[in-house]
Formats: structure tokens, sequence, C-alpha cells
């Protein structure tokens, strides 16, 4: 992680948001599950990948510029076979133009709550960690909790009690409950991160996918200063 964040910094001393296979590489080295990605620079390598990381597949558009990829049409979702990614590839390429450089390619995580565990160095304060309600609506509830690392279980377990939408966690009318726990566990090593990692001035993981048999990232976003 170290290594990463000094390398990056060397390159680029004003700080910028991290290549998304570098930002993986950070947080997984934190122990965070992350859905599987492969980077690809055509549909060829898109179809490729999709059969590697198995069916159906997700596409997304990659892009120093391109910072919320559903804005611009730069996901899809459930792609069934290899040709389908192909297809997906030239279209989204053929729309987005020049600020697509190449694209990633993920698995399709299983259904359930979709969740924002993040990070901020705020100026006063130092390092910050956030936890809320993820997906579209994250940004229009704004539904989240703050604490200062480090963060233990039981602290994240009360930043989850404090969020109004805590009952999706629990079984919202007739669906499964979700496994809380691995959520926390993120939580608290999103913490351990951000405490080592000063350079980290913002780090996203928007959405994880919370399901009743564990917590995956399928978007991390990490920014350097
Ligand atoms: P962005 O935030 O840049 O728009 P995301 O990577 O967060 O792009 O994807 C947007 C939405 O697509 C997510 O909130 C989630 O609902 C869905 N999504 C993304 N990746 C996956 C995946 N691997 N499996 C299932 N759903 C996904
Ligand atoms: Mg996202």
């Amino acid at each position: 992680a170290r290594a990463i964040v000094e390398r990056d910094l060397a390159a680029h001393p004003e700080g910028r948001w991290l290549d998304p296979h570098l930002a993986t590489t950070l947080v997984s080295s934190y122990g965070l599950r992350v859905a599987e990605s492969v980077t690809v620079d055509g549909p060829e390598s898109a179809a490729e990948a999709a059969a590697l990381v198995g069916l159906p597949a997700v596409l997304k558009a990659w892009g120093p510029d391109l910072v919320h990829k559903s804005d611009v049409g730069g996901v899809r979702l459930g792609l069934r076979t290899p040709e389908e990614v192909r297809r997906a590839y030239r279209e989204m390429d053929g729309r987005i133009g020049p600020a697509m450089r190449g694209g990633i390619v993920q698995r399709m995580a299983a259904d359930g709550v979709e969740m924002i565990v993040g990070g901020v160095a705020h100026e006063t304060f130092g390092p910050l960690v956030m936890a809320g309600l993820g997906g579209i609506a994250a940004d229009l509830l704004a539904d989240r909790a703050f604490r200062v690392p480090p963060i233990g279980r039981a602290e994240a377990e009360s930043m989850l009690g404090e969020l109004r939408c805590a009952p999706l966690l629990t079984g919202y009318r007739g669906r499964p409950p979700v496994d809380a726990g691995s959520l926390e566990d993120q939580i608290v090593r999103v913490g351990r991160l951000m405490d080592d990692l000063p350079e980290v001035a913002e780090l996203d993981l928007n959405p994880v996918i919370v399901t009743p048999s564990g917590a995956v990232a399928v978007d991390v976003r990490v920014r350097l200063a």
C-alpha cells in the first residue's frame, strides 16, 4: 500500500485519482473484498475478460475524467454472453468517445443492499470514516454516519445503527437479513487504511453490495493528495 502511494505521488506530485487497478490493489491489501475486475482496452479483450471473470458480466467505461460512470451511460449490467460484452463495448466507446480510455469488466454481484463506505482526510479533524446508504439515492438522501478512526467492531456496529436505512440490513419487508458483520469489518478496515495512509485524501467504496453471505465493493475510488 505504501509503495503504491509513494510511487503514484512521485509521478503525480499534485495528487490524483488512482487508476482503478491500483485503487483496487490498495484497498485489497487491507483485506477489503472487491469484485474481481479486469482492465480491458477494446471489445475483444472485454469479451475475453468476461469469459474469465464469469457471466453474467458488467462492463464499465474507464477514463481519468470519467468520475460518475453511470451519468454518461458508462455502466452496463447483466451482460450474458461474450458477444453482448463485445457489442456493449463498441456501443459505449462510440457514444462516450475519447474520454473513454478503456474499460473494466467484472462479474455481476448477487442482489443485495447497496451501501457506501468511505474515508476522507479532513483539514482539521484528520481522517474520518463514513458509512451510509449507497446506490443511486446516496447523494439524494445523505443517510450517513461518521467516526474518527481507529474504529473497532462495536463502533462500526453503532455507526450502522445510526442510519435511517439500518432496517434494510436486518431484513426489511420480507427480504432476508444481510451479513452486516461483513460490512462492519469493511468499516474497521477502511479506518485502519485511513489511519495508516494520510496521503489518501478521499476513498469511496460505492457501492458495497451486502448480501446474506458477505459484502463486496464493486466500485472503488481513491484520491491521493
Ligand atoms: P458509478 O458510481 O461510477 O456510476 P458503479 O461502478 O458504482 O459506477 O456502478 C453503478 C451501479 O451499477 C452500482 O451502484 C450498482 O448498482 C451497479 N453495479 C456496478 N457494478 C456491479 C457489479 N459488479 N454487480 C452488480 N451490480 C453492479
Ligand atoms: Mg459508484
